[in-house]
């Protein structure tokens, strides 16, 4: 299995990506918000317990995407390989993660970290905001994503540095030159195995 983390915060522009990897490389994609979405539209017990989170900007608690979201996610194991993106958003899901991959006698083979300023990323959201009727896409939630995304997030960069698997692709060309960089990056890394 080929497994890949997309990491970067929010409106760097993961989902858009992770829609042509999964295309070219056959790849389940485990999108946490996705499927947290999905919960919240089909008023679940646990829908109406992330929705206060998701609306506040707030990452929803571990033990709730561990238990529930995750579990789930991994069902989906049947590809050649999981795209990870939104997920892992702490430090405790990092290591979770690589702790069940092991059981599984797998691993993240590469971490995409996808950078784009912080006026962008604010702008891109607010505009996506116009048709995406998402709650959490207003300026005051935004900035507060951002934030907990520098606070709870960030500290990943380092995690996946230390292990070798981090790989900075700039976000801010078109979408067609980012994916350009990032199948580089995912073919030099395949063709090494
Ligand atoms: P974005 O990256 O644009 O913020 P996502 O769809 O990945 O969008 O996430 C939306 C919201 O869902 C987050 O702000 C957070 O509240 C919640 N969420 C998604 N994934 C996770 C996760 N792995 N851990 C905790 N909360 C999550």
């Amino acid at each position: 299995m080929f497994n890949i983390i997309i990491l970067g915060a929010p409106g760097c522009g993961k989902g858009t990506q992770s829609a042509h990897i999964i295309e070219k490389y056959g790849l389940s994609h485990i999108s946490t918000g996705d499927m947290l979405r999905e919960e919240v539209e089909l008023h679940t017990a646990i829908g109406d317990v992330v929705k206060k989170f998701i609306d506040r900007g707030y990452l929803v608690p571990d033990d709730i995407i561990m238990r529930e979201i995750f579990v789930a996610a991994l069902k989906k194991n049947k590809s050649k390989g999981l795209l990870f993106d939104g997920f892992p958003r702490t430090l405790f899901q990092a290591e979770y993660l690589d702790e069940i991959l092991q059981h599984k006698k797998s691993k993240i083979a590469l971490v995409l970290q996808l950078e784009v300023d912080e006026e962008e990323l604010f702008n891109r959201i607010l505009n996506r905001s116009l048709d995406s009727h998402r709650s959490d896409d207003n300026s005051e939630t935004i900035r507060k994503r951002i934030e907990v995304y520098k606070k709870q997030t960030v500290p990943l960069i380092d995690y996946y540095r230390k292990q070798k698997k981090l790989h900075i692709v700039s976000g801010m060309a078109p979408v067609t030159d980012v994916f350009q960089n990032i199948e580089s990056i995912i073919d030099k890394i395949k063709n090494r195995k």
